[in-house]
């Protein structure tokens, strides 16, 4: 905007009062203009500091990572927020898994019934890595422990079918099949064409604990097998086909010339080393043993081993203690479904199971803003993650490319948001009348660390908590298009956005669940309203390009605006948000572990996982929705 030149106001056909009123607006105008860009600058420093080179990636265990912990600490303090919160710090420190890896102590026997009386006991040795291995997310321990087999470990009220029916697997190791049953059968209780919300690792640990098992053993399901023995046979005939045509173009010339000679010979021994390469691979296939990620959850362990074992180990105490093999009873199940579980009679599973896990020392940044008067003791959360996935690794869309991974829609964008938000209620003249906590959380990547550390240790009581308002990749508006979920989690949240978004102007996506892949699912677990701002996935999603120069910044701002707005309404208001409980939409279920595994088990209760008692849903129902 321009000021109005003498000359061209002498030419307006306006009437005088309207010129006055004109000229007393127009320094109005352009002082929200200059303020509207004070933000942008703010929220672009705050973006590009957080999302450069330096600060690389915000890994758990980089010194980037505390870095951008300092520099939001600094933004707190700086507003004049109370910061002097954990031992006179903004920091909740506490531990947290970088790396895990199978110990090198790990051995295990089946050890079962003699043959003949009077005989030895039978005793067959596992190999590791070779007939076992632990999972990533097995505890440590020794075990002597009595073997059942509980089908495929799924307790399914709805499908009304249960593995676990009549049998006692106290202090028992159970023997789980992955997957489901009724597998690519399109009249199946369960998906049939794709996996259910009970086929991933994940809840069938949970599954487990609940029924008192104090170890898992799983293995490939048949039909597992089939499909990859029937892939892996393709790949190996077609290098068999391509060793025999060149063969055959060969053999078509009359006189090859000895360059001709040998460079056909070296031809063929490339196909030849091919086709071997396909040859075990497919003798692999008959019996694989997963690799020790392939369940994810090394940062939320479980207190009891977890194991995978080769399928034919299984079933020689199958035809042992049953008379049958695990075919069978997988075709028996398929049948009903109907369960087949029995104690394995007679065998037990020894020895000791050690994962070894490297720990660092990470932390939430907070800052509190009190409120005035009755209310002031009820508190509202805002709330972003700051940590990334640093160089890369397995929650990289590349996760064999060792690159800095910026992070800077994800979740840089959304820190930018929480100190502006934080910064202009600092500065409100006026007082809220709740009390209101930023928390910038680490290790989200990791699986909602931070926020699940928070809620187990929260500043101020859960009970006392009325709403959550959390931020996690805002930084890509595209069209005015805003994601926001829960909007169903409070009585009156679809309601309240309806009233604030009209001067804000986006189109706005409502999701009515409160569960889903970043750190507001913590809160709503325990029963906190929750709204959660996204602006959506892009190509960059979790990949080394996800840098400054992609976000949206004018985007941000009117989030933090919109954000800011919200959060005085819900801090001001007569009533507390009132909590309502929906069930997580069902996401395009599949996998057998949560995407990227960054969705931890949240329902878990006191020390163990178990699932019942928290949502309604189990946490592999978040599994397969996108995680930020
Ligand atoms: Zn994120």
């Amino acid at each position: 905007m321009r000021y109005l030149s003498k000359s061209a106001l002498a030419r307006l056909p306006l009437p005088v009062h309207v010129l006055l009123l004109l000229l007393a607006i127009l320094p109005g105008l352009n002082r929200a203009e200059d303020e509207r860009a004070a933000v942008e600058q703010r929220l672009a420093d705050s973006a590009r500091y957080l999302a450069s080179d330096e600060l690389e990636g915000r890994g758990i265990g980089t010194r980037g990572l505390d870095l951008a912990a300092e520099y939001i600490a600094g933004r707190f303090a700086q507003y004049g927020l109370k910061t002097e919160l954990f031992d006179g710090t903004p920091y909740q420190t506490f531990q947290a898994t970088t790396t895990a890896k199978p110990g090198e102590n790990n051995r295990l026997a089946f050890v079962g019934p003699p043959l003949e009386p009077g005989g030895d006991p039978q005793r067959i040795e596992l190999r590791q890595g070779e007939d076992f291995t632990p999972m990533a997310m097995s505890g440590s321990g020794h075990v002597d422990l009595g073997l059942v087999f509980a089908g495929y470990g799924i307790t399914a009220k709805k499908e009304n079918y249960d593995d676990y029916a009549g049998l006692d697997v106290a202090q028992k190791a159970v023997v789980i099949l992955r997957h489901e049953p009724q597998q690519a059968n399109p009249n199946s209780v369960f998906n049939g064409t794709n996996h259910s919300e009970h086929a991933p690792f994940v809840r069938k640990l949970s599954n487990a604990f609940e029924h008192k098992a104090a170890a898992v053993i799983f293995s490939n399901d048949q039909f597992e097998i089939r499909r990859t023995v029937a892939e892996t046979h393709k790949r190996w005939q077609a290098a068999l086909d391509e060793l025999a045509g060149e063969h055959a173009e060969f053999k078509k010339l009359e006189s090859p010339s000895l360059d001709e000679i040998e460079r056909e010979r070296k031809r063929m021994e490339e196909l030849i080393q091919q086709v071997n390469v396909w040859d075990d691979k497919l003798e692999a296939a008959a019996d694989p043993i997963l690799p020790f990620q392939a369940g994810g959850g090394e940062s939320q362990p479980r207190d009891f081993p977890v194991v995978f074992c080769r399928r034919a180990l299984l079933d020689r105490i199958a035809s042992s203690a049953l008379g049958t093999s695990l075919t069978a009873l997988e075709e028996q199940i398929d049948q009903g479904p109907a369960p087949q579980s029995r104690p394995l009679e007679g065998w037990r599973a020894v020895g000791d199971v050690e994962v070894q896990r490297e720990k660092a020392e990470v932390k939430n940044v907070a800052a509190v803003l009190e409120g005035e008067g009755p209310l002031a003791e009820e508190t509202l959360i805002v709330g972003a993650h700051y940590d990334h996935l640093g160089w890369g690794g397995p929650g990289s869309m590349l996760p064999d490319e060792k690159a800095i991974h910026n992070g800077a829609d994800d979740n840089a964008s959304g820190v930018a948001v929480l100190l502006e938000v934080a910064r202009t209620l600092a500065l409100r003249q006026e007082k809220l009348r709740r009390r209101v906590v930023f928390l910038a959380f680490t290790g989200e990547e990791r699986g909602l660390l931070g926020s699940g550390h928070y809620v187990a240790h929260p500043l101020f009581p859960v009970e006392n908590t009325v709403a959550m308002l959390n931020m996690d990749m805002v930084g890509r508006l595209r069209d005015d298009k805003l994601i926001v979920a829960g909007s169903s989690t409070a009585g009156r949240f679809a309601e309240l956005l309806d009233e604030v978004n009209p001067s804000h102007g986006f189109q706005l996506s409502k999701t009515p669940s409160g569960f889903g892949p970043s750190d507001h699912t913590a809160f709503y677990a325990r029963k906190i309203p929750v709204l959660h701002f996204f602006t959506g996935s892009h190509s960059e999603y979790h990949r080394p390009g996800d840098d400054f120069q992609t976000l949206n910044v004018v985007g941000m701002r009117r989030v933090a605006s919109l954000v800011t707005e919200i959060v005085v309404a819900i801090a001001n208001a007569e009533k507390r948000p009132e909590y309502v409980s929906v069930a997580p939409e069902r996401g395009p279920a599949g996998g057998e572990r949560p995407y990227f595994g960054s969705i931890p088990d949240f329902t878990h209760s006191g020390p163990g996982y178990a699932i019942s008692g928290v949502t309604e849903g189990g946490p592999a129902q978040r599994a397969g929705l996108l995680a930020g």
